[in-house]
């Protein structure tokens, strides 16, 4: 069996992925909180952790892995869209409101996603929907002397898990406190304990609890459903960077706290950031766009697949215009060169190599290339399948079989010769015009006219020009 290989945050080191159990590997991702469209940023580690997704299910069988993505649905920001919704005369409670506003966002991720040839995962659960057991947990964590009741809040009390404390980002408490900009609050007994439980004004969603009405700390959430689907240890906890401190750092305190006997994660994934045209994405920038906006403008999801695959995940990884249409040319080739051709087997073992060294996709990549340069079309193809890549589904922007590009060439060549004669334009500006607007580049030069597809390219468009 082939041995998959990890980076793990935890040990920082890169090790042999070995499952507690093959037949049953399981993987927890943090996912997205449900507030608005998901930004190109947020659509990285949806990517990456797909191609682990798919990775697993190659090595251990499709049966054999479970991936459980959640959806944070307890936010203000949804709380305040529900709330300007009703101000504004929308029927319904507020937890109506507050409940539709995240199954359209849900809606919309879980379309973006799978634009971008994103697997769904087996579980996604919805934090509202495990309220209860985030309340056991707490009341658990209380017993244990973990966590502790204040002013309607339930605190986690770091100084009783202080040796452990720190320990996936590299940071002791003290060092913690000295440099970090922590909210001083009077009923915190150590400023970095953080909060499990919160109360609710009248305005906002709220649960009953033992403390009081009131909603769950964003931490506690993973930590309880992780728990729930599956089990006190597990295999590989995956997420941004950015979410490593505190977020991640306090799921460990809190799962490890209630089950002490677990192990929780054993193997942590993060990913790099995501940058545009070399600078960070910001909306003060102006360079802030969501994956919506991109498929808006006629970018295939299977290119800005192919682009985000192009860069390992730790590194940092630029999004750039000039990648997106290199991207969308070598798909157009790879597609025209396995088109009617059957995948083969198994993907070739180079691919899967690359691939099971710490998710090597640039060198899976670098492979498909070579395959295609040697004319292996059976074997590109199933390579790039493994990848999330040359897929059916996500083929119909590339569709161009069926359309006769060279004839509407010729006509805009004979519409030019006609109009040197006669003087009038309005033709060949007409045709440009038209093959322009359904995505065409006009090349015309004294040697002919050629139309190359560009992003965007919809064929649609060219009927009745
Ligand atoms: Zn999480």
């Amino acid at each position: 069996m082939t041995t998959i290989k990890l980076h793990n945050t935890r040990t920082r080191a890169k090790e042999d992925f070995v499952p507690i159990s093959a037949d049953n590997v399981r993987m927890y991702v943090c996912g997205p909180t449900v507030y608005d469209r998901a930004h190109l940023g947020n659509a990285r580690p949806v990517v990456v952790f797909d191609v682990l997704y798919r990775l697993l299910r190659h090595v251990y069988g499709a049966d054999q892995v479970t991936y459980v993505r959640n959806f944070t649905d307890v936010d203000d920001k949804i709380n305040a869209t529900a709330l300007a919704r009703q101000k504004a005369g929308a029927e319904g409670t507020l937890e109506q409101l507050v409940q539709e506003r995240s199954d359209e966002t849900i809606g919309w991720y879980l379309h973006d996603m799978g634009a971008l040839g994103a697997l769904e995962p087996d579980e996604m659960p919805r934090a509202t929907q495990y309220i209860a057991q985030m309340v056991a947990m707490i009341e658990d964590l209380i017993a244990k002397g973990h966590a502790y009741a204040a002013e309607r809040h339930v605190l986690f009390a770091v100084d009783s898990w202080k040796e452990h404390y720190g320990a996936l980002s590299g940071r002791s408490v003290d060092d913690m406190i000295a440099g970090a900009r922590v909210e001083v609050a009077p009923y915190k007994r150590n400023p970095m304990d953080f909060v499990l439980w919160k109360p609710s004004t009248d305005e906002l969603p709220g649960w009953d609890s033992p403390w009081g009405r009131g909603r769950p700390g964003w931490h506690i959430e993973c930590s309880a459903m992780s728990y729930e689907l599956l089990g006190e240890s597990f295999d590989i906890h995956g997420g941004g960077n950015d979410l490593m401190f505190p977020h991640h750092e306090n799921e460990i305190a809190q799962s490890k706290c209630a089950h002490p006997h677990g192990e929780f994660a054993r193997y942590w994934l993060h990913n790099e950031m995501l940058q545009v045209e070399g600078k960070k994405m910001s909306k003060s920038l102006g360079n802030f766009f969501t994956v919506h906006d991109l498929l808006e403008q006629g970018v295939p999801g299977e290119v800005i697949r192919f682009v985000f695959l192009q860069t390992h995940y730790r590194k940092p990884m630029d999004w750039t215009e000039k990648k997106a249409r290199e991207a969308e040319a070598t798909l157009r080739k790879w597609r025209a060169q396995t088109a009617g051709i059957e995948p083969a087997a198994s993907a070739a073992p180079a691919v899967v190599a690359a691939l099971s060294d710490d998710l090597n996709t640039a060198g899976a990549l670098a492979e498909l290339h070579r395959l295609a340069a040697d004319g292996d079309a059976a074997s590109l193809l199933a390579g790039a399948q493994l990848l999330g890549l040359l897929s059916q589904e996500m083929g119909a922007w590339a569709d161009t079989a069926s359309v006769d590009l060279s004839s509407h060439a010729d006509r805009l060549s004979d519409a030019r010769a006609s109009a040197m004669q006669s003087k009038d334009f309005s033709e060949v500006d007409r045709l440009k015009a038209a093959y322009v607007a359904a995505g065409l580049e006009v090349r015309m030069s004294k040697d002919g006219v050629e139309l190359v597809p560009g992003t965007g390219f919809d064929a649609a468009k060219l009927e009745g020009v």
